[in-house]
């Protein structure tokens, strides 16, 4: 496994080993890795990709100070086990690899709704955040495929966005959320969480599947009542439950309006933290 830490480091030994016959995958990660981080470096390595991970956690994208400030960067236990998973190579830069003096820029796209609800709506700036480092990083990179998780939909949709819009060479592949044994999806972010309310924050993923079990049954005015009265407890305050069009991930407010294929997106606090999730409905 090589490990970078510097732009023309990464860029010279990637362009050294491409070659038409092996695709270059690439995980943009900020690091604290998880077995949901690990079903996407897998994917890659297993579609026989050569696989770029990068560990950065990037302050712009990050709306509060505080949670920048305690996000977790075990990176020698990061390193040992991106090694053990046979990761052929790490970039882990820091802020001035990224940040330099002329880029980067945030792309001048139309986000339109994108960034006005949901996530957008309670973390301004987040993804203008994302976008930078992403294109950025794409620009160091330059892989053929670009690896994430369903985990962050609106993020996935927002980069497919970006990728159509700036008409990047680039192919994206959105991986199925991996989850604890117990339904929780997997996060960085659970290992804030008390064992007690570890436990507890199954009732998250018992909401949405409840809620998918149930989705041909009763409008989504009561699905959603159901799934509140459910997640509501305190120290559990749902900040949004909404369902979304998995195209556009604009809200629906009523079938009559749309029946396409739905998707139910969450988050919801556990005192300071903040936990996301999602799951796609069944076909009406
Ligand atoms: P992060 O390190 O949180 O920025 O995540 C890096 C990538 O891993 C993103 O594309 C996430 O969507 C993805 N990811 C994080 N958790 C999961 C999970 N539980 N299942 C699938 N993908 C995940």
């Amino acid at each position: 496994m090589f490990l970078f830490k510097t732009t023309p480091g990464v860029q010279h030994h990637i362009q050294s080993i491409r070659n038409p016959d092996i695709p270059i995958g690439f995980i943009p990660t900020m690091g604290a890795l998880h077995e949901g981080h690990e079903s996407l470096i897998r994917h890659s390595i297993e579609s026989g990709y050569y696989t770029v991970v990068s560990i950065y956690v990037n302050p712009t994208q990050f709306n509060d100070a505080e949670d920048l400030k305690k996000y977790p960067r075990p990176i020698s236990k990061d390193l040992s086990y991106l090694y053990k998973m046979g990761c052929h190579v790490v970039f882990f830069p820091d802020d001035r690899e990224i940040y330099s003096k002329n880029n980067p820029v945030v792309p001048d796209i139309d986000l339109r709704n994108l960034n006005k609800t949901l996530e957008a709506a309670f973390r301004p700036g987040h993804f203008e955040g994302v976008l930078q480092v992403v294109n950025r990083l794409l620009d160091i990179v330059r892989p053929n495929i670009l690896i994430m998780g369903k985990k962050d939909l609106q993020q996935l949709t927002i980069i497919r966005h970006m990728i159509e819009e700036l008409n990047l060479s680039v192919q994206l592949e959105g991986l199925p959320i991996s989850r604890e044994s117990d339904g929780l999806a997997r996060s960085s972010r659970n290992e804030r969480l008390s064992d007690e309310n570890r436990k507890k924050a199954v009732v998250i993923y018992k909401a949405l599947h409840a809620t998918a079990t149930n989705f041909n049954k009763s409008p989504l005015s009561d699905l959603k009542a159901k799934a509140l009265k459910l997640m509501d407890h305190l120290p559990f305050q749902t900040e949004y439950f909404e369902f979304v069009r998995n195209d556009t991930m604009e809200i629906i407010h009523d079938k009559k309006e749309y029946s396409g294929p739905t998707t139910a997106v969450t988050a919801v606090w556990c005192n300071d933290v903040r936990l996301i999730d999602n799951m796609e409905m069944p076909e009406i």
